[in-house]
């Protein structure tokens, strides 16, 4: 068996790295930032991105895709984004190699310099909106709601896999409307399907608010967001659904005829989620014996391991198990039956437990002849023998509670991190104690925000939507407050 992993507690940071890799998730690549997604963690992408794709139809968006690459001179037509982005862009500046003179190697050919360089999409605004120039003219037109699903590049200089990689996978839907309230109400729509998908699917309780101006999307006039607590006691901005006022539509000049003639500008939105999911899974429910997989989003479901001798026992064994592994496929329960020979039922109960198989069956000659099986939890690791009669109701149940049971946990974990504070000695001490949500008052200015930043290295993750007006003082300067915000060390 393979080493054990290093401990949360130990080092969360290892414990994270490590257990991305040994549970076949991803690894890194040549290309520092960049990633490889292996095909266990791919699978799990998968049904993340097939659960989300399924809400955005629902919700009367179609999927279309826009190209990588963007002239240089678009990205500079709206000002707040260029600012934002041209710090972390890759740029094309040629389109051909040569062999070098000595015929050694290989070198950019000077004379395929690009007339017009080119960047490799950071975000798409730029490239769609001079599209919608041409796909609208007349209110009939509108709204337009469009998602695509793409690879998108941001020179980050700190990166980890998943969770702020260089280049990552995301969708990002960019929609188009006749007025400011359309837009507003699309924006908080797909806030609340980032926040179902989370809760329902992740089992990764949310908060939803928005970002102060310090942290707005580059372009936006309003920025939400959902924000989880990772066990580490920091936060995670795990989606973004932004207003972008006229911002875009002024900027390449898409403007619609509205039911009385007049030509106005139109009102647009964006929003993403990205590959960063799959860190916030990890993060949020893994243990020191490895993933944790909600069934929802867990590749194999059920993994039953017969407990055999010689080639007979297992014959017998899958002679009872073949009708269990269809009825629960009937089911849209996914099973494996691993009856390979080749590793033994221990290796494979730790293999199982790394990779988060919420649900482990165990199965020998014994049992046959008493008509159990013996049921393993994943998530609280608990076993328990239960009548091979009725076995597939009682996983169908099993699998509904597991995923109750670990969104409960993490509900439970985030309500103990989440603390009020009320002076700025008590902000610092819960911040470098357990962390956590840190509800304070704030004056509502940049300056304050950046100097607590800079001394505490805590951001402000959102203005809690919904929050209570409670009056108060600002922590930091004493200045009044109407209500408290969410303070936390991020990733
Ligand atoms: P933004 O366009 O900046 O609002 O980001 C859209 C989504 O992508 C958000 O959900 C972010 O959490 C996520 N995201 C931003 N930067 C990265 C990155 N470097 N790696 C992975 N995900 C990212």
């Amino acid at each position: 068996m393979s080493k054990a992993l290093p401990s949360r507690s130990e080092n969360y940071s290892e414990w994270y790295n490590e257990l991305v890799k040994r549970a076949d998730l991803a690894e890194n690549s040549a290309v520092r930032g960049c990633m490889v997604i292996k095909p266990y963690g791919y699978s799990i992408w998968e049904k993340m991105q097939r659960a989300l794709d399924d809400m955005f139809k629902e919700t009367g968006h179609s999927n279309a895709y826009f190209p990588l690459f963007i002239p240089k001179s678009y990205l500079s037509k709206e000002a707040a984004h260029v600012e934002g982005f041209a710090k972390e862009c890759a740029v094309v500046t040629h389109y051909r190699l040569k062999q070098d003179e000595n015929g050694k190697g290989i070198v950019v050919d000077p004379a395929a310099k690009l007339e017009e360089e080119l960047i490799v999409r950071p975000t798409s605004e730029t490239v769609i909106w001079s599209t919608y120039k041409n796909w609208i003219q007349s209110y009939r037109d509108l709204p337009l709601l469009i998602n695509q699903w793409a690879n998108v590049v941001r020179w980050e200089m700190r990166t980890r896999l998943f969770l702020r990689t260089a280049e990552f996978l995301w969708q990002e839907g960019h929609t188009a409307h006749a007025t400011a309230g359309e837009a507003i109400a699309e924006t908080k729509q797909m806030l609340e399907v980032y926040a179902t998908f989370a809760e329902e699917w992740m089992a990764l309780p949310v908060l939803r608010g928005v970002k102060t101006p310090n942290e707005r999307f580059a372009g936006a006039i309003d920025t939400y967001c959902i924000e989880a607590l990772m066990q580490d006691g920091k936060a995670l901005q795990a989606g973004t659904s932004h207003f972008l006022g006229q911002n875009f539509a002024k900027a390449f000049d898409v403007k619609f005829q509205d039911r009385d003639g007049k030509l106005e500008h139109v009102w647009g939105t964006s929003w993403g989620v990205s590959t960063r999911l799959m860190g916030a899974l990890i993060m949020a429910h893994s243990d020191d014996s490895g993933l944790v997989l909600p069934p929802k989003l867990a590749p194999i479901q059920v993994v039953i391991v017969p407990i055999f001798k010689n080639e007979e026992q297992l014959e017998q064994l899958r002679a009872r198990v073949s009708d269990i592994v269809k009825e629960l496929k009937k089911r849209g329960i996914s099973v494996k039956f691993d009856d390979s020979d080749a590793n033994k039922p221990g290796w494979k109960f730790a293999e199982y437990e790394l990779r988060g198989v919420p649900v482990r069956l165990a199965l020998g000659m014994r049992d046959l002849e008493n008509g159990t099986v013996e049921v393993a939890r994943r998530d609280t690791k608990t076993k328990e023998t239960v009548p091979l009669e009725g076995i597939v109701e009682h996983l169908s149940t099993l699998l509904d509670d597991i995923q109750q049971a670990i969104y409960d946990k993490a509900f439970a974990f985030r309500e103990a991190n989440t603390t009020p504070v009320n002076s700025y000695e008590e902000f610092k001490e819960v911040l470098d104690g357990k962390g956590g949500f840190v509800l304070a008052h704030w004056d509502g200015t940049s300056e304050t925000e950046d100097k607590i930043k800079e001394e505490t290295k805590a951001t402000i993750r959102c203005v809690p939507l919904n929050a209570p007006e409670e009056p108060g003082t600002c922590v930091y300067s004493g200045a009044p407050s109407a209500r408290r915000v969410v303070f936390a060390r991020s990733y």
